[in-house]
């Protein structure tokens, strides 16, 4: 399997709110092949989140340590908080062909890219305006105000970052979005460079006998 096929890192990222994280679970939920990347962080755990599905919750004393043991593929401070990318899931996706989801943010993103160049396509989701993200924000209202408004602050610096994606989405509707989300998925499994076993079809296709 290793050898017959390359596995993609797809990373999606979006300031908060404007739906990376409803988006990326459909795309999961609806290919097997595709394994989403739990991240650690030192962010308390929202109401209706659980260890190990939506993150796995540390203390910044285990962050600290899990860094200095170099557990992770990339790590950042996002919003006061630091969240890091286990490597260890991520090479063994890889070595297994299967794809691999990530939902973080652009400094993840890049530093994903740095990592695996020819492995990682990256997804930028903006919200159709900042009236829909601040509305989004506040329907979801499990931050209290200030947290809200030091997101929305924080959202436009991330969407500063937008030039640095290979593909831009503009979640105006989710239906749509997801189309679009799910097109990028298919044409990127189906590059020439991740697809080694063509190679052998090809061979048996044009040779003559
Ligand atoms: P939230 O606290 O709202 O779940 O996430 C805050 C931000 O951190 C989001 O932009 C999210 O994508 C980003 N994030 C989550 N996990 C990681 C990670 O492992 N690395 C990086 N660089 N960003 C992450």
């Amino acid at each position: 399997m290793s050898s017959e096929r390359r596995g993609l890192l797809l990373v999606v990222s979006s300031p908060s709110g404007a739906g990376k994280t409803t988006l990326s679970r459909r795309l999961a939920g609806a290919h097997p092949e595709i394994e989403l990347s739990i991240s650690v962080t030192t962010r308390a755990p929202r109401p209706g989140e659980a260890e190990g599905r939506e993150y796995h919750f540390v203390s910044q004393q285990a962050f600290a340590e899990a860094v200095a043991a170099e557990t992770f593929l990339e790590w950042a401070e996002v919003h006061g908080n630091s969240y890091g990318t286990p490597r260890a899931p991520v090479e063994a996706a890889l070595a297994l062909g299967r794809d691999v989801l990530f939902d973080i943010d652009w400094q993840g993103a890049a530093a994903i890219r740095r990592s695996l160049p020819s492995e990682t396509a990256c997804v930028f989701i903006l919200p159709p305006s900042m009236e829909a993200l601040a509305a989004r924000l506040h329907a979801r209202a499990q931050d209290a105000a200030p947290v809200i408004a030091r997101r929305l602050a924080r959202a436009r610096e991330e969407i500063g970052h937008w030039g640095e994606y290979d593909y831009v989405i503009v979640n105006d509707a989710f239906e749509h979005a997801y189309g679009q989300l799910e097109a990028i998925y298919l044409a990127e499994r189906l590059k020439r460079g991740r697809n080694r076993w063509l190679e052998g079809l090809v061979r048996r296709l044009t040779d003559q006998d």
